[in-house]
């Protein structure tokens, strides 16, 4: 089930009907915090155990446990291998095993945790306590190795479709990648909340300072980083409104912060699987949300040479490099985006969805055969005449024929493809190195990442296979959204779930933001714990001014009546 899909409720809700308690594993330590108090909030009895605990709250909550107090406890995996832990839980009723995240169990994944290889003994300790094991990202082939990891071979499987129907897809070619980011963010989400992934450390700090320069309120966050500002960063994104963080794969996990209106990739993710867990973070509300990737050249120039550098065996490496092309072809592809991710996972899909960039601006297509043998026979020809093998930079200078030192000095100058490539931009050349890598016609090898054809590009060379690609929408793709300009809080534009308001309306839900601000403030939780923003939504349209009423509004239930009711109405009516 797709993330935001309702995987929890697939385990709260038995657990809340089943005598004992519901002891849910799950890697998610930094957030357990924030599951429990909505939980609490929504009048269950739930309580986490992790080390970062006092003691006292420790002893509490196993006193709680032992007592049968608790309909819901949340552990993480390697708990469970700490003394007294497993002596504990046979001290009480266990009314299920729920495993979260159970694709970390797949050690051919893409996120392999060993502490969940010891998952599989709770079949054997705990033989009559049903176990319920959930994912948001299995392929056919994840899904085979929880099962049998997990000892689930007699179990009922339930697969919900991928789609994420709210979200749009878009990837676009990688030229100035911060200030295509500034402008997708000012032009397209100012003042909403959304998540940047960048690969490495350096680039999230500097991505985050970058985006705060241009006026957007942005955060870093990185493992590199100590951990009181890692939780500030954390605890800015998810309780205040419009926040940027910038981040490295670490954040996010289980980040349930419902309106999440995008998530932009600016290096190339290294699996699909990551890919679409990230994406999925967008849009847990269901409304309109956006996923953007930015790659180029140096993306698979880089990413090819750290698997080969890398210091896994030549399983991990294949396996990586399997991840690799996958992303590649995503990109590269001219396939409806959805249709491709969705059919990833073993599901069928309609051709078009109508909300990805292939749908809404079908790429054109690029017969690229010529220029492609130029730049094949440049590379085979400098690797003979002389001796030396370069970079793609080099090529597109000879191509091009525009002279360097570094050129002049080899004497590149001489050669015979020596600009027979002058008509197309530097852009072009390199869209098409980035495409022959990326469909494997040639490699890039070494530190230097110099390119050598292989065995694939001699067809093409002959002249008995052809090479289409994307036409390169260099101009469009720098220029788009630059005209809509408005900074965080200039209320150019409202969030996703007013879209749809009347100015009246629209002035009611800002006036419930302001309340559940503070609400959200005052019991130190993130505001859609006290109200999400669809339920704010219905509230500002349907102005219900009894109890009853109040109930009818989905996201409202008797505890959240009860807490909040007086409160809401009491805005409504000044409204
Ligand atoms: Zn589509």
């Amino acid at each position: 089930m797709p993330t935001g899909g309702g995987k929890s409720i697939c385990y709260q809700i038995p657990a809340l009907a089943r005598e004992g308690t519901g002891v849910v594993l799950s890697p998610l330590v930094a957030l357990m915090h924030d599951q429990v108090a909505a939980l609490r909030l929504a009048g269950v009895r739930a309580a986490a155990l992790n080390s970062a605990m006092p003691r006292e709250d420790r002893l509490e909550v196993e006193r709680a446990y032992r007592a049968g107090e608790l309909e819901l406890l949340y552990l993480a995996p390697e708990r469970l291998s700490a003394p007294g832990t497993v002596e504990l839980l046979s001290q009480g009723r266990i009314a299920l095993f729920a495993i979260d995240e159970a694709h970390c169990v797949s050690q051919w994944g893409h996120d392999f945790r060993p502490d969940y290889l010891r998952l599989g003994a709770l079949a054997e300790r705990w033989p009559e306590v049903p176990r319920i094991a959930l994912t948001a990202t299995a392929t056919p082939e994840t899904h085979r190795e929880i099962t049998e990891r997990l000892h689930l071979e007699g179990a009922r499987h339930f697969v919900s479709s991928f789609d994420r129907p709210n979200i749009r897809y878009r990837i676009v070619s990688k030229q100035n990648v911060r200030a295509q980011l500034v402008s997708f963010i000012r032009g397209e989400h100012a003042g909403e909340a959304g998540i940047v992934y960048a690969l490495s450390r350096k680039r999230v700090e500097q991505t985050a300072a970058a985006l705060r320069e241009a006026g957007i309120d942005a955060v870093a966050y990185h493992a590199g980083l100590p951990a009181h500002e890692r939780l500030e960063a954390q605890t800015r994104f998810l309780r205040e409104d419009g926040v940027v963080v910038v981040a490295t794969i670490a954040f996010g996990m289980g980040i349930d912060k419902p309106d999440v209106r995008f998530v932009a990739h600016i290096d190339l993710p290294k699996s699909i699987e990551g890919y679409y867990q990230e994406t999925g973070r967008a849009g847990r509300d269901g409304l309109p949300s956006e996923a953007w990737l930015a790659y180029g050249l140096q993306d698979v120039v880089q990413q090819r040479q750290m698997i080969e550098s890398g210091d896994g065996d030549a399983a991990t490496r294949a396996n990586q490099t399997r991840h690799l092309n996958q992303m590649l072809a995503l990109c590269e592809g001219v396939e409806c985006r959805r249709r491709f991710l969705i059919r990833y996972f073993g599901q069928d899909a309609p051709e078009r969805c109508g909300n990805c960039d292939v749908c809404l601006d079908p790429p054109k297509l690029w017969d690229a055969t010529i220029p492609a043998q130029m730049l094949l026979s440049t590379i085979i020809r400098t690797q003979r005449e002389r001796g030396r093998s370069y970079a793609a930079g080099q090529h597109i200078d000879v191509l091009r024929g525009v002279g360097s030192e570094r050129v002049t000095q080899m004497r590149l100058d001489e050669l015979s493809t020596w600009g027979i490539g002058k008509e197309w931009s530097v852009a072009q050349w390199r869209g098409l190195v980035r495409h022959l890598l990326a469909v494997g016609l040639v490699e890039a090898r070494g530190e230097w990442g110099v390119l050598a054809p292989t065995e694939a590009a001699k067809p093409v060379l002959r002249g008995e296979e052809t090479v289409h690609m994307r036409e390169e929408l260099v101009s469009r793709a720098a220029g788009r959204g630059s005209g809509t300009r408005g900074g965080p809080g200039s209320g150019a534009k409202r969030s996703a779930a007013a879209a749809e308001l009347t100015a009246e309306q629209a002035e009611v839900f800002e006036r419930l933001r302001e309340w559940r601000a503070g609400e959200a403030r005052t019991q130190g939780v993130p505001g859609y714990v006290v109200f999400g923003d669809a339920t704010l939504a219905a509230l500002a349209v349907h102005r219900p001014a009894t109890d009853e009423e109040l109930l009818a509004i989905s996201g409202i239930g008797q505890v959240k009546l009860e807490r909040y009711g007086a409160a809401v109405l009491e805005v409504l009516a000044r409204s």
